[in-house]
């Protein structure tokens, strides 16, 4: 993977080996999925990422306001959910910076990773990513619960292939349509929780992972993207 990062900087798309996997959720914040989601990651006190959409944090100010409330990471997704592969250098810092504005002036904290949409990157985008400070995190499986397959299915899949130290992709939003319906996964929830912790497995904070990790903390193999 040493090529690609030398062209499209580092990524962070697995944590430490350890028993320990993390929750992300993109495209958000919607009203209905997110809200389920942020009930059901407060009764099992588990911790998640969230990577927003910037113009879906105009909004729902509110839900964007509560996710960061609850104490989990906020991460920048784009404004548009734009395919930065298509975009100019330009156009890539106008997304990412208004992301950044948005979610600083709604949740008062501000975001310190990105998440490319479809994980498109763009040679563009290190030097952007450098000037913000950011950490880019990609992932380690998403189970397609954007085609909505029933929750029972998305539960499975991510029951399948959970491992050590995965980076779990799942959507509390619709990139291009703030009222997309997410709900299977936000019911899909509390049963993946369940299976991975009876599976062993206990729940980390992506925060955890930011700035290599606090590299010298987890260990110099738990950043792909940087070994
Ligand atoms: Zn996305």
């Amino acid at each position: 993977m040493m090529g690609m990062d030398l062209i499209f900087g580092p990524s962070v798309e697995r944590g430490p080996r350890n028993r320990r996997i993390y929750l992300t959720f993109d495209d958000g914040p919607n009203e209905r999925a997110t809200a389920a989601i942020l009930d059901t990651l407060a009764n099992e006190r588990v911790p998640a990422a969230f990577f927003m959409v910037g113009d879906h944090v105009r909004r729902f100010p509110n839900v964007a306001r509560e996710v960061a409330s609850a104490g989990h990471m906020v991460g920048n997704h784009t404004y548009n959910h734009v395919k930065l592969h298509f975009a100019g250098r330009q156009k890539i810092r106008t997304q990412l910076r208004k992301t950044h504005d948005a979610i600083e002036s709604v949740t008062g904290v501000a975001p310190r990773s990105f998440r490319a949409p479809h994980g498109y990157r763009s040679p563009f985008l290190i030097s952007i990513i450098v000037d913000m400070s950011y950490t880019v995190f990609g992932w380690t499986f998403g189970v397609f619960d954007t085609a909505k397959p029933g929750m029972e299915v998305i539960r499975r899949r991510v029951r399948k292939r959970l491992r050590p130290g995965a980076i779990v992709l799942l959507h509390d939003g619709d990139g291009y349509d703030p009222e997309g319906d997410r709900m299977q996964t936000a019911d899909a929830l509390p049963g993946i929780i369940s299976d991975a912790r009876q599976a062993g497995y206990e729940f980390g904070s992506l925060s955890e992972l930011l700035n290599g990790g606090d590299m010298q903390k987890l260990g110099p193999q738990t950043h792909r993207g940087l070994e």
